[in-house]
């Protein structure tokens, strides 16, 4: 855990003499980056600042009822107006992120900008590409750093209505609903703030979780009865799914959100890598337990990265090729298994 304390000075000189804020969540947002930049933004609405909310590209239909979303910008939409609020802010805060690409086909732009640059991420390792990194990968999602931060800004414990649900969606989608063990008892302490706020829990959970399509249940039941293959011996299991697979199941973006996770439930097996089709490659994710460093793996070999147990990358070959090269590389890796808690 790092001291916090040494960073409020900074960043509160860097709120308090900005006009024009842009927050920016990475590419392909989950619900942490999104609930830490909605929460950051209704904070800074409930100072009375001017703040713009960018996204790289689109977000998923579970996140669309969130409030403040309708702020949300997206760059590959709306280039000419994204561009003018890249140009126009003083100050860039980007969330949940610690690699420039993850800005998308906005990095150029962004890292060109004038604007000072603030990044918050609780991944390892961010690389430099801001004013200021504030990066602590003890944290179970940067909402719950957002929150701490604008806590230790604020004097006080900040909390609105609107502010709570969304670290509530990034703490509950980052932790997979308080499931895999990135969480603190100081989670619980924040959580327990957030639900004395009003927040309808069962109302955000049902939209988060109970909102998807049949179309997405078969495939889910397609994946893990037609696509999965079970390596007992390597304590591996993965799933891989086609172009012509999606689009059979009517996919749309985020239905597969949550597959690669299902094979961990397996007994025995502590790595899980779901192989996804797209146009012109092959969109890897990773999940382990334990101490196999799954960013690492994404990283040595498919050009990713991520969290120890939650990662993801990408390999430019056919589907067939990719998952030839993912099972040669993985027996080569295999004494990392011996190393499990
Ligand atoms: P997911 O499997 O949910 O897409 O991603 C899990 C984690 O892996 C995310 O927290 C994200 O940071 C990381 N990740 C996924 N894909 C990539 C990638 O292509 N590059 C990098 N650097 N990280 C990734
Ligand atoms: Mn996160």
């Amino acid at each position: 855990m790092i001291d916090l304390s040494k960073y409020t000075k900074e960043l509160s000189e860097l709120f308090s003499s900005s006009e024009n804020i842009l927050i920016i969540c990475h590419i392909n947002p989950d619900g942490d980056s999104i609930g830490a930049q909605l929460a950051l933004y209704h904070y800074f609405k409930a100072k009375g600042k001017n703040v713009s909310l960018l996204s790289p590209n689109n977000i998923q239909e579970f996140l669309r009822w969130m409030d403040g979303i309708d702020e949300l910008n997206i760059f590959i939409k709306d280039r000419k107006k994204s561009k003018v609020l890249i140009d126009r802010a003083d100050l860039i805060v980007m969330l949940d992120f610690n690699q420039s690409n993850r800005l998308g086909e906005a990095e150029d732009y962004v890292i060109a900008s004038k604007a000072k640059k603030v990044i918050i991420d609780h991944h390892l390792d961010p690389k430099n590409f801001a004013d200021l990194i504030i990066s602590d990968p003890s944290k179970c999602s940067t909402s719950e750093l957002v929150h701490e931060l604008v806590c230790d800004i604020n004097g006080k414990n900040f909390m609105n209505r609107s502010y709570a649900e969304a670290l509530y969606v990034g703490i509950i989608t980052d932790t997979g609903n308080f499931e895999h063990g990135s969480y603190s008892s100081r989670t619980f302490r924040i959580v327990a703030d957030l639900l004395d706020s009003g927040i309808l829990k069962e109302k955000i959970i049902n939209l988060i979780y109970n909102n998807f399509s049949s179309d997405r249940i078969r495939l889910q039941g397609f994946a893990l009865n037609r696509r999965m293959v079970v390596l007992p011996e390597l304590k591996t299991a993965y799933i891989y799914l086609s172009k012509d697979d999606l689009k059979e199941y009517n996919h749309v973006k985020g239905d597969t959100e949550g597959f690669v996770n299902m094979p961990l439930s397996i007994k025995g097996i502590n790595f899980s890598a779901l192989f996804i089709e797209k146009e012109n490659f092959i969109k890897l994710s990773f999940r382990s337990k334990g101490q196999f460093p799954s960013n690492e793996f994404a990283s040595l070999y498919f050009s990713g990265g991520g969290h120890m147990n939650a990662s993801g990358g990408e390999y430019t070959d056919t589907l067939g090729n990719t998952i030839v090269y993912f099972l040669k590389v993985l027996k080569e890796n295999v004494w990392r298994f011996e190393h499990q808690v």
